[in-house]
């Protein structure tokens, strides 16, 4: 997926269409990182340290297959800068892409 640098769009802000950039913004957070039973939890407990075969707490698991990854894409997250008033704005849906290039 390709997308430009700026675009014009209406900022709710300024009240008109304003030149605006666009930025690609990363997903935050990692889901479930602090629930009951995490692996990020029990490595703060010290679980999963020493040398050897650490098993579960390796860097590859062995992967059940109901765990293994299915999806290959990834919803893109933007962030539009309005020139004018400096104000930022998300976009409403994210779309589907395997990679975002900006030019
Ligand atoms: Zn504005």
């Amino acid at each position: 997926m390709k997308i430009p640098k700026t675009t014009n769009r209406f900022c709710p802000y300024c009240n008109k269409k304003t030149k605006q950039k666009i930025k690609i913004v990363g997903t935050g957070f990692q889901r479930g990182t602090l629930t009951r039973g995490s692996k990020s939890r029990a490595k703060l407990r010290g679980l999963g340290r020493g040398i050897g075969n650490k098993g579960i707490w390796g860097s590859k698991p062995a992967q059940s297959k109901h765990k293994r990854k299915s999806k290959t894409t990834k919803k893109t997250n933007f962030l539009y800068v309005c020139d004018v008033c400096g104000k930022a704005k998300y976009q409403k849906k994210g779309k589907r892409a395997g990679k975002v290039i900006q030019e």
